[in-house]
């Protein structure tokens, strides 16, 4: 199936700035919306259309690859690679293009969704942080969440009912949780289905509430969450666990845990990307007359020879003791930045041995081709 253009889809011009975007945007969703269309194939397909051509244009970046290379640089299916988007996906992104006054807010809100005629509650998402070290993120990490949330009640089971000759059938739509009106216009008569106003489109109803939960299904507890963390995340990345966010009032599916992870700074590995930065200190005799150190890196330490005369400002690169590549197989390296340190403060002796030092040939600087300064070492390593 060819795609069409995400600019024609919304109707607006190759130009078009963000607010004009949007704006063409919630037009359509407001048209095509499934509260309004209920059971259109053909509205639910444009709804999902408008919402793939709105998540690439509404972002700068994915807009500006868009406009370079069209729907190939968006991979199969749209920007989701593959099946575009789903409708959940599509309430939980693009819910505030409505603002305020959305004309869908309980929809949007959480509340309530429409599956197939009857509606289905859908809890609200729950959010929790998580912080990290370098070393948990190097190597993956299972984590145990304590989260405070809304479960369904234990007494009703989630239902709100007191027992089971609480429920009863809805009169008014027979259960079907729809209704069909028909109104005369002078067209004729228009028949129209809408959502049962009795029963809310659930198509069942209480009689007596559950007392535990006075009748909303569900109460405050805690669960202890299990989540595997996969090795190279970083800060600011959100992973998501559908259906362990909040339960909704009265039955349903809980809405989503979204978990934000925090990198907590370790003192002397610093990140960039997938590399680790390391500073080495090293005293100007062994810089001089060489050593071994040990370095630590995010996998534990590293056994490290100086050689003799290394300069300060020297690079030093541990092939794959950086950080994993997400879901890739790619490691990033460690960078050991060399750094000369100058005492601050020496005794009476030590100065006289300085002196002489500083008297000798050998330590009158005479920098040739291979002692690079810092200009070739920069284009060193960002080429
Ligand atoms: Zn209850
Ligand atoms: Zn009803």
């Amino acid at each position: 199936m060819t795609k069409r253009d995400y600019y024609e889809i919304l109707g607006v011009g190759k130009q078009a700035n963000a607010d004009e975007i949007k704006k063409a945007y919630r037009q359509l969703a407001i048209k095509f919306h499934p509260d309004k269309n209920p059971g259109n194939k053909e509205a639910e397909d444009k709804f999902k259309e408008a919402a793939e051509a709105y998540e690439v244009l509404s972002n700068e970046d994915k807009r500006a690859k868009y406009d370079r290379f069209g729907h190939q640089a968006m991979g199969a299916g749209g920007s989701r690679g593959g099946g575009g988007m789903n409708m959940d996906d599509i309430f939980s992104q693009f819910g505030d293009v409505f603002g305020d006054g959305n004309p869908f807010e309980s929809f949007f809100g959480g509340a309530q969704r429409s599956r197939g005629g009857k509606r289905q509650r859908v809890g609200t998402n729950l959010r929790v942080k998580v912080k990290l070290t370098l070393q948990e993120i190097a190597s993956g990490v299972e984590k145990k969440l304590k989260v405070n949330k809304q479960i369904a009640c234990n007494s009703c089971g989630g239902s709100g009912a007191k027992d089971k000759a609480s429920f009863k059938t809805c009169g008014t739509c027979g259960g079907s949780g729809q209704v069909r009106k028909v109104t005369q216009t002078f067209l004729g008569q228009m028949a129209t289905t809408g959502t049962c106003p009795t029963c809310n489109g659930e198509g069942t109803m209480v009689t007596s509430n559950c007392g535990n939960c006075r009748g909303t299904g569900r109460m405050d507890g805690e669960e202890v969450i299990t989540v595997n963390i996969p090795a190279g995340v970083a800060d600011g990345m959100q992973l998501s666990m559908s259906g362990r966010g909040n339960a909704p009032e009265r039955g349903g599916v809980s809405g989503d845990l979204i978990i934000l992870i925090e990198e907590i700074e370790d003192p002397v590995l610093k990140r960039d990307g997938n590399n680790i930065i390391y500073d080495l200190f090293l005293n100007f005799a062994d810089a001089a007359l060489g050593t071994h150190v040990e370095v630590p890196t995010v996998s534990g330490k590293v056994k490290l020879k100086i050689e003799p005369g290394t300069q300060a400002g020297k690079i030093l690169r541990l092939r794959g003791k950086g950080l994993p590549e997400i879901n890739s197989g790619y490691h990033g390296d460690q960078l050991i930045q060399i750094n000369v340190w100058t005492p601050k403060k020496v005794t009476h002796d030590e100065k006289i041995l300085l002196e002489k030092i500083r008297a000798s040939e050998n330590f009158t600087p005479k920098p040739d081709k291979n002692d690079q300064g810092f200009f070739d070492r920069m284009k060193e390593f960002f080429n």
